[in-house]
């Protein structure tokens, strides 16, 4: 029997005139997907895509997968086709649906015809394959048309006639690259991630930076950030991580510098470096993972001195978040159990005891002016490599 997905938009409907930009770009996604899982047809027609298998090979389970983790989807229903006569769509129902039912006690049927040439109107087929599954179940399921445990849809559309057994909620948002790339500062920690994944499912192509301290830090909290960045792939579409030591940095900050202020300096390089490395990849924006007060560099002084060194606007989607909600978010998205390994990150090297939580910009400037800042950013980013995360 041959199955088929059926991808209902979310916000898409919206979107009035830039509707079709939209809907291309999604396509244009789920075609460039597809390919991983074998040969399919992705078609749109009446504000729903259309995903066929065009031979036995094509892997629907995974294609499925996929496309319930591809954003501007809302809800994903797998179906079963059939002809458009009524004796098909009988022998259709009665093959496929009784997978659906076993253990569930009550059903009912909704048909919808929206192709009015049909010569049964929506009543009349909910009353005949309603019959039919009670015939095929032989009596163990019963309807209940006010709540069932499963709602068995029948639909005929101009496209072809469909039998399916409820819809699933996919991720929703936006397509991703409808608006246009954002540079991610990712971390291994549990919050960048989440981020990343937030700001894709606004429409964003997010590319990514990783700062390193190479020897202070080590190649498994390296690996472990790729591993991060494969996981939100599976959203976000492959990602670029570009990967910064910040080693002499660190070290030249650590001669020099006030030990109160390290962290604030560190973050205004890391601002600075990912700000020109957007610039060399047509990335409009800078992401965080930072939420308010979360610790001593996520005050609003310390955001604010942190802010001053980017040039590009930098989005925070964590900022009003508590670290349950963002938790929850990372263990949906599967990042949770990767983000809690413990690998020391380039933050967590050179701490000062006590970092400034109220610092004042001209201060953190007088520090900042004891080094060669631009000569340190420019080295910094010669000795950047790109590594290319694709989704598992
Ligand atoms: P996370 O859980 O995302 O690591 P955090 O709560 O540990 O965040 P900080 O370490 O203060 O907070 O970092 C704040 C933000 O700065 C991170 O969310 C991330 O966007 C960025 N950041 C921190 N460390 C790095 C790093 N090594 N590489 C790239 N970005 C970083
Ligand atoms: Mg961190």
């Amino acid at each position: 029997m041959k199955e088929i997905l059926l991808c209902k938009y979310g916000e898409i409907v919206l979107k009035g005139a830039n509707k079709r930009y939209f809907e291309d770009i999604l396509c244009k996604e789920l075609r460039h997907r597809a390919k991983k899982h074998g040969n399919f047809e992705i078609s749109r027609s009446q504000s729903t895509i259309y995903i066929e298998p065009k031979d036995d090979f094509a892997d629907m389970d995974g294609m499925f997968e996929s496309a319930m983790k591809t954003f501007g989807i809302a809800a994903i229903g797998r179906a079963a086709v059939c002809e458009k006569n009524l004796e098909d769509i009988k022998r259709v129902t009665r093959e496929y649906i009784p997978q659906f039912l076993e253990g569930k006690k009550t059903f009912k049927v909704e048909g919808k015809r929206s192709d009015k040439a049909f010569p049964l109107n929506s009543m009349q087929l909910s009353e005949i394959l309603g019959g039919e599954i009670l015939e095929v179940t032989g009596g163990r399921i019963k309807v209940n048309v006010h709540k069932p445990d499963v709602v068995v849809k029948i639909e005929i559309r101009e496209h072809g006639a469909y039998v399916h057994a409820g819809q699933f909620r996919a991720a929703g948002g936006i397509p991703v690259g409808t608006g246009g790339h954002g540079m991610l500062l990712l971390s291994g920690g549990i919050d960048s991630p989440v981020a990343g994944y937030m700001m894709a499912k606004r429409g964003l192509r997010v590319e990514a930076v990783h700062f390193e301290s190479f020897p202070y830090t080590s190649e498994m909290a390296r690996d472990k950030v790729i591993r991060l960045a494969r996981t939100i792939a599976a959203y976000t579409g492959d990602i670029y991580v570009h990967v910064v030591s910040l080693t002499k940095i660190q070290e030249e900050l650590v001669k020099h510098c006030d030990e109160d202020y390290f962290t604030l300096l560190l973050r205004r390089y890391m601002m600075t470096i990912a700000s020109k490395l957007a610039a060399d990849h047509d990335s409009k924006c800078l992401i965080t993972g930072e939420s308010l007060g979360q610790v001593a560099s996520q005050t609003m002084e310390a955001i604010a001195v942190t802010d001053n060194a980017a040039s590009i606007p930098v989005l925070r989607p964590c900022i009003g978040m508590d670290k349950e909600e963002i938790v929850e978010i990372s263990r949906k998205i599967g990042t949770f159990d990767i983000s809690i390994e413990p690998f020391e990150d380039c933050c967590t090297v050179f701490t000062p005891r006590h970092p400034r939580t109220k610092p004042v910009l001209e201060k953190v400037l007088v520090e900042e002016r004891k080094l060669d800042f631009d000569a340190l950013v420019e080295e910094a980013i010669e000795g950047a490599y790109t590594v290319r995360a694709e989704a598992y």
